[in-house]
């Protein structure tokens, strides 16, 4: 049998499967009880959060004849059909791909047509904001009054985008950023079933590259497992996700709390010849300094940070050299440089800079308190 991504495998088939959205879907499988459904939503949300799969339960939900709590049954002659990707009552368009005014008069004429052997035809619009203005007042026609059997889902990732026309028609739903500790179980329960092995520490890696998305996680999740023969480890994460390995991390931190110019620059050196981008590796020290200021500030820090041991004693070991305030201080600078990087030509040049020139900050303020010290033991005239 042909190989399927983990995330179409495992996507999820009722309400109770689909993680990290429980207000939307508590609130959707209630209508579908007492029978309140709407005939227009706007799901908005970051990609991989679950408006799809959402919209196609929601879509089974409204038409099942034996819906179990809200959730479609899956079982029934109605819910097989409509699993069928190119059913007629459940019909996904692309707005990104037909924006045109033409597109949504199409539409529009589909409409006419009534649901073939279920309740209610179910439109999932993606990427509406990506709709022409024409369309956008084309398409209000048909929200304005829309069949009774019609029912619209309108999602996207740009809600600022669309008319209040619109907004005002639709109930909206907001997705949220899926958290850290429903991917891992996800994750945990995915790996079981699928026979990867993959430690703890591995999955909470995971969990946070996929940075809120199923879709990522599962994707970055099924490349580990190729990479890796089915055993993943921290270190094939480190390797298939790109990201900077915090041996680096400790190297340049540690050169930084140390005034260590020259160390920095080879490091920099290094990182620009294996052909790797300089603002992700900005990005992932500002996160390494953020963890950095985690020691000196809480007790509880083992409880929190979750890496292998000898990466914790490497940031022990930066959380004694550099006081607090020095690594705040470092972060600002290093956070405002995100931005700054979106106007340069020359990322690594920018990169070298700010460091060098914190390190001479750094040491004026050395020699400025050292000379106050002097002075303080001084009796002046
Ligand atoms: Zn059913």
């Amino acid at each position: 049998m042909a190989y399927q991504a983990l995330y179409r495998k495992y996507r999820p088939k009722n309400f109770a499967e689909v993680i990290g959205q429980d207000h939307i879907t508590k609130t959707l499988s209630n209508q579908i009880k007492n029978n309140q459904i709407s005939h227009a939503y706007l799901f908005c949300g970051t990609r991989g959060t679950g408006k799809t799969s959402i919209a196609k339960i929601f879509a089974k939900a409204v038409n099942c004849e034996k819906s179990v709590d809200g959730s479609p049954c899956n079982k029934c002659d109605i819910c097989k059909n409509l699993s069928n990707a190119s059913n007629f009552n459940v019909q996904e368009i692309d707005a990104a791909s037909n924006n045109g005014v033409e597109y949504v008069r199409e539409l529009r004429e589909n409409v006419k047509y009534t649901p073939v052997g279920c309740k209610y035809k179910v439109y999932i619009v993606d990427e509406v904001h990506m709709l022409s203005e024409s369309a956008f007042n084309a398409l209000l026609k048909t929200l304005e009054e829309p069949p009774a059997y019609a029912i619209f889902i309108l999602a996207t990732t740009e809600p600022h985008k669309i008319p209040e026309t619109i907004l005002s028609r639709c109930m909206r739903c907001d997705f949220k950023l899926v958290e850290i500790p429903a991917l891992e179980s996800l994750l945990k329960k995915i790996f079981a079933d699928s026979k990867i092995t993959c430690d703890s520490i591995a999955i909470n890696l995971l969990a946070k590259l996929g940075e809120g998305s199923v879709r990522d996680t599962l994707s970055l999740a099924d490349m580990c497992a190729a990479f890796s023969n089915n055993a993943i480890t921290y270190e094939t994460v480190i390797q298939c996700s790109g990201t900077t390995d915090k041996s680096t991390l400790h190297e340049l931190a540690l050169s930084v709390v140390q005034k260590n110019s020259k160390k920095i620059l080879e490091i920099i050196h290094d990182f620009s010849k294996a052909g790797k981008i300089i603002s992700k590796l900005n990005k992932d020290l500002v996160e390494y300094l953020r963890d950095v200021i985690v020691i000196q500030t809480s007790e509880n820090y083992m409880k929190i940070l979750v890496y292998p041991e000898n990466i914790i004693d490497g940031m022990v070991k930066i959380s004694k050299i550099a006081t607090p305030s020095n690594i705040i201080h470092l972060l600002q600078k290093l956070s405002s440089l995100e931005q700054e990087f979106r106007f340069t030509t020359n990322q690594r040049a920018l990169f070298e800079i700010t460091l060098l020139s914190l390190l001479e900050e750094s040491s004026l303020e050395s020699r400025v308190s050292a000379l106050e010290e002097k002075l303080k033991t001084m009796v002046l005239p």
